[in-house]
């Protein structure tokens, strides 16, 4: 999401003349687009201020402006600590920042803006095109969360739920599509408790699949509770959904996910996964996964292994448990930090094992490839295929934005190789 955004707040800021910039010595603003959602972010704040510091140790200062979710969650402490930075500014307020930067240059005192104004914001963004095609783009579609799970400061940094209407966001993406996307990756904290005017997801889904040059949509991240069987039904009748689903989880232990106020149990998610199965068989999942929750025994922890093999998940993100300020878990005991180590080594090296046993089944397969750019100084290009899987082709035709039948020949955990199957271009026509 910090991707998209900061995307559009170049948007803004072009329309006060900045440009963009990848001589980081000549800027004359720096904004900092940060994220709160683990440990040490805020430390990487300061630390990349130093570095702008040195560099411009013999020059006119630049503006220094901190957005994002530390800004939101930390932002008078920044101010106070680090004298070099003008402004703060939190997810909900960057319609002010083209005023703000027009502040700062007429020398007015250091700005603050961290109100929860999501509709101004999204106003102001409608208002500007978004011309940020990639042939693979983001678009924001929801944001904030009600849930307040114990460990999580999203709630408190991105404030309350919020999704933007159907028809702003259909708009939005025929721009995208008409100025060459053809994958679009909807975007929401709780991306599948979109609800605007009783109109969900699902509806959102089928409406933009109606763009004939868009060929491929996903989104993300999804709450299981709110895996409504529409959503479900979307997964059979439109073909250009994906069939990867991001479904995290944080933990296989039932008494650990109660304690973090995740509403379900682990009966019904994977009930879950297996109406989606049933629905497509192709469907595969990846997760996120939370490793030393406050009060967390071995015996729960053997659980979220146990799921981990369950499910064979094609790709896990897993973190320490990070004690984020002003939410309730962080007041709670944590696990000892060897203890925590020691499960997360045990964790990665069976979820990659994993992977890497899913990746070796691809090959001698056949796939779809969407291709987005080519390999800088080779005849090659790189794609995704249906699950996101990265995918490198040589070719000495042009394949970015089309979409080929691959067969994968060989590959490592990052990266498969293939050959050109067919040269016709997968037509997905709505
Ligand atoms: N809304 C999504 C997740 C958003 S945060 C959901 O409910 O699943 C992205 C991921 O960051 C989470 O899934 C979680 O695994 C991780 N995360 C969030 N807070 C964390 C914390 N305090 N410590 C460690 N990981 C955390
Ligand atoms: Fe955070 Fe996701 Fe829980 Fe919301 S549902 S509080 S974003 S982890």
């Amino acid at each position: 999401m910090n991707e998209y955004d900061s995307e559009r707040i170049y948007d803004m800021a072009k329309k006060i003349n900045y440009k963009r910039t990848e001589n980081l010595s000549e800027a004359d603003c720096y904004i900092l687009n940060t994220c709160h959602i683990r440990e040490k972010a805020t430390e990487k704040v300061y630390h990349d201020i130093g570095r702008i510091k040195k560099k411009f140790r013999n020059k006119k200062k630049p503006i220094v402006i901190v957005a994002g979710c530390v800004a939101q969650a930390e932002g008078e402490i920044l101010l106070n600590r680090e004298k070099y930075i003008n402004a703060v500014i939190g997810p909900q307020s960057y319609q002010k920042l083209n005023e703000t930067i027009i502040n700062i240059e007429k020398k007015y005192k250091k700005v603050s803006s961290t109100n929860f104004d999501v509709i101004d914001k999204f106003d102001t963004f409608n208002s500007i095109k978004n011309l940020n095609s990639k042939i693979s783009s983001y678009l924001t579609i929801q944001e904030g969360c009600d849930k307040f799970c114990k460990f999580c400061v999203v709630p408190y940094t991105r404030g309350p739920e919020f999704s933007r209407s159907i028809n702003e966001l259909v708009d939005e993406c025929k721009v995208l599509v008409n100025n060459g996307s053809r994958e679009i990756t909807l975007l929401g904290q709780n991306v599948n408790a979109y609800n605007f005017d009783g109109k969900r997801l699902s509806d959102l889904i089928y409406e933009i699949s109606k763009i004939k040059e868009l060929k491929r949509i996903r989104y993300t991240t999804s709450h299981p509770i709110d895996f409504t069987s529409d959503l479900i039904d979307a997964h059979k009748s439109i073909d250009k959904l994906m069939p990867l689903i991001h479904l995290p989880v944080q933990s296989g232990s039932n008494k650990i996910l109660k304690n973090m106020n995740r509403k379900h149990k682990i009966e019904e998610y994977l009930q879950l996964i297996k109406k989606l199965k049933k629905i497509k068989p192709a469907i595969r999942f990846s997760s996120d996964f939370i490793i030393g929750y406050p009060g967390e025994t071995e015996s729960d922890f053997d659980q979220t292994i146990k799921l981990l093999k369950e499910v064979e998940y094609i790709n896990s993100y897993s973190f320490i448990y990070s004690p984020r300020p002003g939410t309730p878990a962080a007041k709670k005991d944590i696990v000892q930090e060897s203890i925590s180590k020691r499960r997360l080594v045990k964790f990665q090296k069976i979820a990659e094992e994993i992977k890497k046993k899913y990746k070796k089944s691809l090959i001698n397969k056949k796939s779809f490839v969407l291709f987005e750019n080519k390999v800088r100084g080779e005849e090659e290009f790189f794609g995704r295929d249906e699950f996101s899987n990265s995918v490198i082709v040589k070719s000495n035709k042009n394949l970015i934005g089309k979409i080929e039948s691959v067969k994968i020949i060989d590959g490592n955990q990052k990266t498969l190789f293939g050959i050109i199957d067919n040269k016709l271009e997968k037509d997905f026509a709505a």
